[in-house]
């Protein structure tokens, strides 16, 4: 059986003030809640923050993107071995936002996955197709290179201990929600991809499902066979709505 897993993405939102309100209210709801895995990805900036008032709570900490470097050079980036001192647990790699705002390839979020797992964090990696790319039947191929990517560069064996999240990318902060058949689709399909390769792996990894999760179509989403768990945006800034959405899982 796989663990649920929900993840908060905060994107660039919160301050110290709300981030201290809503992890107050996560806290509180998440008393107890045992079966599900719990995390939130606030903006870097904040993690060392976040990682205080997390405290010894059952909430995980996620970090939203990292360097494929170690250290060295590189102006505005940050390591995943300086992750690992802030209790940082997952990191998100090719958010359809970091692929569209900074072109980032499939070639260097594979490399982001590897350097997150050769820190001894688990990657997230996001894929997701564009409404055209639906409309225009290429949901699967899409899909499949994203997914090959990791696969031609370091082998099946990455995927042990990593979680896809698929986020078709027209979902993303829409209020429009895949249906659970379109998303069991996606998933089912992302499982197949991996069982080709490693039967074990792809039946061991979460998979979530995110774009306009919500505690309204959290339960039937999650209820799906192949859908793990939930990469959450909008609803993961009111601790009502996130606490909604992994009682659900
Ligand atoms: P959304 O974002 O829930 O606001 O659609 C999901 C995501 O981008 O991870």
């Amino acid at each position: 059986m796989r663990r649920p897993l929900v993840l908060g993405n905060w994107k660039m939102n919160g301050t110290k003030a709300s981030n201290a309100e809503l992890i107050e209210g996560l806290k509180a709801a998440a008393v107890g809640v045992d079966s599900v895995t719990i995390g939130v990805c606030p903006p870097a900036v904040f993690i060392a923050q976040i990682q205080e008032l997390a405290g010894d709570s059952n909430i995980c900490i996620g970090a939203q993107d990292v360097s494929v470097q170690s250290s060295g050079a590189y102006t505005g980036e940050w390591s995943a071995d300086m992750l690992t001192e802030f209790g940082v647990s997952y990191v998100l790699v090719g958010h359809s936002e970091r692929r569209t705002y900074h072109n980032e390839s499939d070639e260097l979020i594979a490399k982001k996955f590897k350097a997150t797992q050769d820190a001894g964090l688990v990657p997230v990696l996001c894929i997701g197709e564009t409404l055209e790319e639906r409309e225009a039947g290429k949901l699967e191929s899409v899909i499949t290179t994203q997914v090959n990517a990791v696969i031609d560069a370091y082998g099946i064996e990455a995927y042990k201990n990593a979680v896809i999240a698929y986020e078709p990318v027209w979902a993303i902060g829409t209020g429009v929600t895949a249906t659970s058949e379109q998303a069991q689709e996606a998933h089912a399909l992302i499982r197949k991809l991996l069982a080709e390769k490693d039967a074990e792996v792809a039946a061991g990894i979460q998979i979530l499902y995110g774009g306009s999760m919500k505690p309204g179509n959290a339960a039937e989403l999650m209820a799906m066979e192949d859908i793990d768990g939930g990469l959450v945006g909008g609803a993961s800034l009111v601790a009502a709505d996130f606490a909604g959405i992994f009682n659900a899982a």
